[in-house]
């Protein structure tokens, strides 16, 4: 049964407003999650499909540089709680980790389930009511700074307009997450309600997203996925940004980490109307020269085999065919009559395999939002509103965002830690005193 007042009503069951009520709680009594869904927390559930890249071991320099200029702004929040606090937080509550490639950490048993499981034992712990299928519509500051929170409370049997409800509270914590993924919950309703309260959401883009890409050659590669490749975008003949590490073909275009990473600079080029390529490079450790050199003794020593044994020698299965169809050379013609024109588009081939980008998925594919609230509009110390007292914001809904490798949840838990704490909020008041 909902009350009338708290002391703290926070808006959504993420990570970001989970760790926000943990923390809250060390402070005040009174505290209320307000979820819209049915059940809490269902993107940390499938977070990392379904495995759960919690964090990185990056160094805190490092760590910052994967959120792009906006990252500054996490400074304080991952002074306080960074990556080996979240690892020792959770192994207090029970959760083990494992370091894998990229310095990523993972859940042991591979379940992002036991991470959400561990954070809502914990709130239940600390009797901190969560209301689901409460969908916050509306905000309001009155004169004696209280908050007014209109919620569509749905019935058992789904019905959004069942009831609608008000809460008073002297503060409130939005964590409603950003636009992605909208069947997890968050529909980007967060921006709405505080922009209804003055705040500035700069423009909202899917982040870490699939990309679409010209002709049928990705469809043709589905599924194919492949390892320490680098890939660049191009605009206007020039390199724009690249990565190195793994990728993946699918029916559509190009997906995989190092393309999701891609995507941010490749959507606002597209946005812009330029013309982008993707080009990968699937020989990084070898220069033109060592590849002509490899193909050169291939001819020497194999001169009588097909030029299709030569490729297999030098790509996946799925990629000869493609290249074969590129080459319009008869898979059997024999290696001694391969001229050096040919050598050349083979090896030109293998350093710059294009792809020109037609667009990317939307955001109900995207891993993160770009964009949000204005991190100029909130205190970075305490995640408080500069322009509404006692209001918070945590998580994914702020203007920050990150390439994948477990840098996103950091930023949620991070935020969510500092919004929820008394003593950080304390502190900063002491220092903006000073
Ligand atoms: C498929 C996928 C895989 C991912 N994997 C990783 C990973 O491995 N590592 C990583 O670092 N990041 C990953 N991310 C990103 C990461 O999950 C998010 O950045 C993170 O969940 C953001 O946390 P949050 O608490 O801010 O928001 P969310 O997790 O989105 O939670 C917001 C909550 O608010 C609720 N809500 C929204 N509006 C309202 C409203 N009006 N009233 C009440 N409740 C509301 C929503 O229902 C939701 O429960 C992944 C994302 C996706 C989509």
């Amino acid at each position: 049964m909902l009350q009338n007042q708290y002391d703290i009503v926070i808006v959504g069951a993420g990570p970001a407003g989970l760790i926000a009520a943990i923390e809250s709680c060390k402070s005040s009594k009174k505290i209320l999650i307000l979820e819209k869904m049915h059940t809490p927390a269902l993107k940390l559930k499938i977070s990392g499909k379904g495995r759960c890249n919690i964090t990185n071991d990056a160094g805190l320099g490092d760590f910052i540089s994967h959120f792009g200029k906006n990252g500054r702004f996490l400074k304080f929040a991952f002074a306080n709680f960074f990556n080996t606090d979240l690892i020792k937080y959770f192994e207090k509550l029970g959760v083990q980790f494992k370091l894998e490639r990229g310095g990523r950490y993972f859940q042991e048993n591979d379940d992002a389930g036991d991470i959400a499981k561990a954070l809502l034992n914990k709130v239940k712990s600390l009797n901190i009511p969560i209301s689901t299928n409460s969908e916050v519509i509306s905000i309001t500051k009155l004169p004696d700074n209280n908050f007014v929170i209109a919620v569509n409370k749905k019935n058992l049997a789904g019905n959004k307009n069942a009831q609608c409800i008000r809460i008073r509270a002297d503060k409130v914590v939005l964590a409603t997450g950003g636009k992605s993924y909208s069947r997890t919950g968050s529909t980007g309703a967060g921006f709405r309600l505080a922009s209804q309260l003055g705040h500035t959401i700069t423009p909202l883009f899917p982040s870490l997203v699939p990309i679409e890409t010209k002709g049928s050659t990705a469809k043709k590669l589905q599924g194919l996925s492949l390892k320490n490749v680098k890939a660049q975008v191009w605009c206007k003949n020039k390199k724009v940004d690249e990565r190195f590490g793994e990728m993946l073909f699918t029916d559509f275009g190009l997906s995989g980490p190092i393309i999701l990473s891609l995507s941010k600079t490749v959507v606002k080029l597209i946005d812009n109307k330029e013309k982008v390529f993707i080009s990968i490079d699937l020989k990084p450790a070898l220069t033109h020269k060592m590849i002509d050199q490899r193909i050169i003794r291939e001819i020497t020593e194999h001169s009588k085999q097909g030029f299709k044994n030569l490729l297999k020698k030098l790509l996946p299965g799925k990629l000869v065919s493609v290249f074969i169809e590129k080459f319009k050379i008869p898979e059997e013609k024999q290696l001694s009559h391969i001229n050096s024109e040919e050598r050349k588009k083979l090896r030109m081939l293998l350093k710059e395999f294009q792809f020109e980008v037609t667009g990317y998925r939307s955001f109900n594919n995207a891993i993160v939002t770009s964009g949000g609230i204005c991190i100029k509009e909130i205190n970075p110390q305490t995640m408080e509103s500069k322009l509404v007292k006692g209001l918070y914001f945590a998580g994914e809904i702020i203007d920050i965002d990150a390439d994948t490798g477990g840098f996103n949840l950091q930023a949620a838990f991070s935020t969510g830690w500092i919004a929820g704490r008394k003593k950080a909020i304390s502190f900063c008041k002491l220092v903006d005193k000073q």
